[in-house]
């Protein structure tokens, strides 16, 4: 067999028709930016999540980028993040200035550590940004405590986490402020790059409305240092058919984790879900001493694993200035040391999950 870790290919076929329709609607308007499809999405994924208002932007980290600015955050503030994550979440605060402080993980669910979070506030700290590994809610109850108690704003990077949920409530309702991407490979996906910041807040919603438009009021009228970061109508459109599909797709890889967790648990440890939540599943994570060695023996029974991530961001030549060491975050290095991902989307076959099973079953 060979299983690919991720074949879009398999999603487009099984969608063709649909998704070439999408696309040939936009191309007969010829109406490109800030149309009739982006507002229809945005209307639509705002239904989804159950919050106000969405506004589509250029990618993940344009939102990231855009909403810490719409929070006024700048040179001098900081923002606490988790040094286990993709690098865009703090490139987003030191792009416009800010210092990112880290934190280091909890050891079962890969999260942002609440206690690490606490010991790292101080009058600087302007922001917490929880990512949702994997799809993984974090623990938001504690964190929005902590933040009201220092009163510091709250950025949920949900990049991850489209359709994941807390008690029935969908991430990226927690909030000030949520970021989602739909780079191609993430449960849901655009033809390119696309990303979207949600808010209950119609002060933020303006702001950013104007922010992502050359910070502009109406044509030729700028309030704002805008920047040119919109959701194209094309994107838009593939978007809001994909949209219809993603409650069935989560289902499906709730399924799949729940066959790989029944059969590995007692050889592999996972990342753990908290209670009251549901994933969905962007990624499935193991935790594996020989990883190197596993990735081999998978490979050459044609399966595919990807690391995510090799290295925690306080480690990154990137931010050498803020001056960290190896050893400073524990955690968060031995699952960066540790961490693989298997095969995880909806069109996996039973057969193809047994496969791997099979396969992580015999490593000795
Ligand atoms: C994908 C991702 C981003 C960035 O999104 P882009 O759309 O690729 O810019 C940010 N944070 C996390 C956790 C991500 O997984």
């Amino acid at each position: 067999m060979n299983i690919p870790f991720f074949d879009l290919k398999r999603q487009y076929e099984k969608n063709k028709s649909r998704l070439d329709n999408s696309i040939g609607k936009v191309l007969n308007k010829q109406f490109f930016i800030l149309g009739d499809e982006l507002a229809r999405f945005e209307k639509d994924y705002s239904e989804y999540l159950g919050v106000k208002y969405s506004i589509g932007v250029n990618s993940g980290t344009d939102g990231l980028i855009l909403a810490l600015k719409s929070l006024g955050i700048g040179p001098g503030d900081e923002v606490i993040m988790p040094t286990y994550t993709f690098v865009a979440t703090a490139l987003a605060a030191s792009w416009i200035g800010a210092k990112p402080v880290f934190v280091d993980s909890d050891p079962d669910t890969f999260n942002i550590s609440i206690t690490d979070v606490e010991s790292k506030i101080t009058n600087k700290t302007k922001a917490i940004i929880p990512v949702h590994i994997g799809g993984a809610p974090c623990d938001m109850v504690p964190i929005l405590d902590l933040a009201k108690k220092h009163k510091v704003k709250v950025v949920e990077d949900a990049c991850q986490a489209h359709g994941s949920s807390y008690k029935d409530v969908k991430m990226g309702n927690f909030s000030d402020l949520s970021v989602f991407s739909f780079y191609p490979s993430k449960n849901l996906g655009a033809y390119g790059d696309a990303g979207m910041v949600c808010t209950n807040n119609e002060k933020y919603f303006n702001n950013l409305t104007m922010l992502r438009n050359y910070g502009q009021i109406k044509k030729y009228h700028h309030l704002e240092e805008g920047i040119n970061s919109r959701l194209d109508e094309i994107q838009a459109a593939i978007l809001r058919e994909k949209l219809k599909d993603l409650d069935d797709g989560n289902n499906r890889r709730n399924q799949i984790a729940e066959t790989y967790k029944r059969k590995l648990v007692s050889k592999y440890k996972f990342q753990e879900i908290i209670s009251g939540a549901l994933s969905n599943y962007y990624l499935l994570i193991i935790l594996v001493e020989e990883r190197e060695r596993l990735i081999k023996y998978l490979a050459n029974s044609g399966i595919g694993t990807l690391i995510h991530y090799p290295v925690p961001l306080h480690l990154q030549p990137v931010y050498k200035y803020l001056d960290h060491n190896k050893g400073d975050f524990p955690v968060a290095e031995k699952i960066c040391n540790q961490c693989l991902s298997l095969p995880m989307y909806p069109e996996l076959s039973d057969d193809e999950v047994g496969y791997v099973v099979d396969k992580l079953l015999s490593f000795k």
